[in-house]
């Protein structure tokens, strides 16, 4: 999984990315195996972090449309208990989240003391479309990658984990996806117009994409690129280090307050 996670942004280049990947895991059966024990791994390490209670676990989700976000919170997260969970879905800003800074809509939904929070994409859309749409002036983007590496260390600093994955998916696979969620009744809720629009403008988005993980990758806060045209690929890499992280944070269930030797509940 190490080829995967970008620790130090410097000479990082997406081309060096394969979105179809597959980290020698030969099918999809074998892929979903893996996944299905790791997710119950998962729920044991959520349930000691929850009750341990000294750890907190930051989870971003980003990609382009299609790339999986929706189904790796479904799949690769399944097994989790939702009394321990919060996912915060990040769509384009309400005016009164437009009157403020971009920050001030993001902070509420970092996580408390033993949760894990799941950002279905996060403060990074606004160096990515607003990058790529011009929607406030070059500066005040330019600005944010720095405000970013602050807020993230910041939160590091106060006790968080922080994992941030780019799901890597193809222009070829993003194509057959939108044209499923066009011809599939069942999906076309999911398809946008706009969403053709934004397609359009693929190669500013891998540019935009590329940069955001060149100057925001750092020890504390890495990225993950997820070679994702496979969705069990995708939850296979998110699962897997997702289970790491938490296995490398040292988690106890915690001593009871009073002595509790000899009791027996009559
Ligand atoms: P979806 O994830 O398909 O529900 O779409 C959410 C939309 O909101 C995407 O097109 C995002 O790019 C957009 N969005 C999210 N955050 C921002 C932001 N800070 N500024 C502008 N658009 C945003
Ligand atoms: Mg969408």
């Amino acid at each position: 999984m190490e080829r995967y996670q970008v620790t130090d942004g410097e000479g990082f280049r997406l081309a060096d990315h394969d979105p179809g990947a597959t980290s020698g895991v030969d099918s999809k059966t074998k892929g979903r195996a893996e996944v299905a024990g790791l997710t119950t791994r998962m729920e044991d390490l959520q349930r000691k972090l929850y009750a341990d209670g000294r750890h907190k676990l930051l989870v971003v989700l980003q990609g382009m449309d299609t790339s999986g976000k929706g189904g790796a919170i479904r799949k690769a997260f399944e097994a989790l208990n939702p009394t321990g969970v919060h996912v915060a879905s990040f769509k384009a800003p309400t005016e009164p989240e437009l009157a403020h800074d971009y920050l001030w809509r993001v902070h509420p939904h970092v996580p408390g003391d033993g949760m894990i929070s799941i950002f279905d994409r996060s403060h990074y859309e606004d160096v990515l479309i607003v990058r790529v749409r011009g929607l406030v002036p070059k500066q005040r983007w330019k600005a944010r990658y720095g405000h970013i590496r602050d807020f993230e260390q910041m939160l590091v600093d106060e006790g968080t984990t922080i994992r941030k994955y780019f799901l890597h998916i193809s222009r070829k696979e993003q194509a057959e996806r939108l044209q499923a969620r066009i011809d599939d009744p069942t999906k076309r809720w999911k398809f946008r117009l706009a969403d053709l629009a934004e397609r359009k403008l693929w190669d500013d988005y891998q540019h935009a994409y590329e940069d955001a993980i060149r100057q925001t990758a750092t020890p504390d806060a890495p990225w993950i690129v997820v070679p994702a045209d496979r969705k069990w690929h995708r939850d296979l890499v998110i699962a897997r280090t997702i289970v790491e992280t938490l296995e490398g944070l040292d988690l106890r269930y915690p001593e009871p307050e009073e002595d509790l030797s000899g009791i027996v509940v009559e």
